[in-house]
């Protein structure tokens, strides 16, 4: 495939927008990259892709989001709105990850990816809990991503909070799906696999050893951590020691675990993330939504800590998070000069990049031969200038998930001019509609 009428934003270090390129597209790889006239004279041959003059760059990754929390839209919370974060999960997360049967978390995954493949969102890192449908949980998801096209890395998060026996049942689910993307590198490797923990609230220390030592060698973890001060409080009563000290103890971090959130975490417990390698990623949609604060990024930053970009189950579009997290942390500091666009494309091109590509074994994220063919076309015209040094504010102010015109991951078109090719987007949402009301019928039935 050799797309033309190109502005290629490459997303390398440094970047580069090259005008009226090209890029030769073959085996879902990116195997060139140069000017028009060059490729169409050597590759004459090649079914062409008519780019139309709009810009094409890498697709967007998201570091941590939830796909089974789809169904929360809408939703009535019985009784009197939760007051804080520990209400949120017991009245509205708790009682609606155990209203989902298989079929629900299928529908639940699918409504997701029909909107990450609208809003050019091509990877995905999910974190994934159905407590009453735990076994095979990660199957049904898997093949969903398949047949959307799209590329994500799965777990299912073990958590104590349901009784000893959904505990092991969430270890052999983790351990059965890493073994499975192992030996049989599904959806032609777009699956990827690590070991889904919960959060330290819900890890007993028996639970927690049982996974570090049932986790095959080289399988990172995802973990939320210290999302909310109640997570530093529960671990200093169960153990005397703060949430990223108790989880270094028990050998969870690590250069391929990923700690989700960080709001509120000490000096220490960013010298320990830095030290061990184990990255952090951002949601400030979610934080503001459960008022738990802000997350010190600027200062993990300096520290050396790999931060990410994630959206905690928030639309798959993944400038709203870029422009959340430029506005927040200026509100929160009352300083306009922090969190510049700048350092937001360190994490979410330059950090997710390199997560997802370590996760996956193959290089994602960028437009440079060699890399995987993730692509996404935005129509924008910009009124300004635009040029590598300025991209990330035009980003934050210019630029809009409605202006993405065609997703491309592994090479396969999955939209073309805005229509979703991949997944049948009314049959799906026509499906999710009846599976939404029975699970909040459920979910309701829960608290009587
Ligand atoms: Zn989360």
């Amino acid at each position: 495939m050799l797309i033309t009428n190109a502005n290629v934003i490459t997303w390398e270090k440094p970047n580069r927008i090259l005008e009226n390129h090209a890029v030769l597209i073959e085996d879902g790889v990116i195997m060139a990259l140069a000017p028009q006239k060059e490729l169409v004279e050597r590759y004459p041959e090649a079914e062409r892709v008519d780019a139309e003059g709009q810009y094409v760059m890498p697709g967007n990754i998201c570091a941590h989001t939830h796909f089974y929390g789809a169904f929360a839209r809408g939703l009535s919370i019985p009784g009197s709105a939760p007051q804080n974060f520990l209400e949120i999960l017991q009245d509205l997360w708790w009682p609606l990850d155990c209203s989902l049967t298989p079929e629900a978390v299928r529908y639940s995954t699918l409504v997701c990816l029909v909107d990450a493949i609208r809003h050019g969102t091509t990877t995905l890192i999910d974190h994934h809990a159905s407590p009453n449908s735990i076994s095979g949980s990660l199957d049904l998801i898997g093949d969903a991503v398949d047949e959307a096209g799209l590329r994500a890395v799965l777990c299912y998060e073990v958590t104590d909070r349901g009784g000893e026996e959904k505990a092991r049942a969430g270890i052999s689910e983790n351990l059965r799906f890493i073994e499975r993307v192992r030996r049989e590198k599904p959806a032609q490797g777009r699956l990827a696999a690590n070991f889904g923990l919960h959060a330290s609230l819900t890890l007993s220390d028996a639970t927690l050893d049982a996974c570090r030592q049932q986790a095959p060698e080289g399988t990172g973890f995802h973990i939320h951590v210290a999302e909310d001060v109640a997570d530093e409080y529960d671990s200093l009563e169960k153990s005397g020691m703060r949430v990223v000290d108790r989880l270094h103890k028990h050998g969870i971090l690590g250069p391929n675990t990923i700690a989700a959130h960080a709001v509120n975490i000490d000096a220490h417990e960013i010298e320990l993330l830095a030290q061990t390698g184990t990255w952090v990623t951002h949601q400030p949609r979610s934080n503001m939504n459960n008022a738990v604060g802000v997350a010190p990024v600027e200062s993990f930053l300096r520290a050396g800590v790999r931060v990410g970009l994630g959206n905690d189950g928030f639309l798959n579009a993944m400038w709203e998070e870029w422009k959340a997290a430029y506005l927040v942390h200026k509100a929160w500091n009352r300083d306009p000069r922090r969190m510049s666009a700048a350092l937001i494309a360190e994490m979410a091109i330059d950090n997710n990049s390199a997560l997802a590509s370590k996760l996956f074994g193959a290089q994602i994220g960028s437009v440079v031969p060699g890399a995987q063919a993730d692509l996404i076309f935005v129509d924008y015209h910009p009124f300004t200038p635009l040029h590598p040094g300025n991209l990330p504010w035009h980003i934050v102010f210019g630029f809009h998930e409605s202006m993405i015109t065609t997703t491309i991951v592994a090479g396969r078109i999955l939209m073309r001019n805005r229509q979703v090719l991949t997944l049948d987007e009314e049959a799906v949402a026509r499906r999710a509609n009846e599976l939404a009301v029975e699970t909040w019928q459920r979910y309701q039935k829960s608290f009587k």
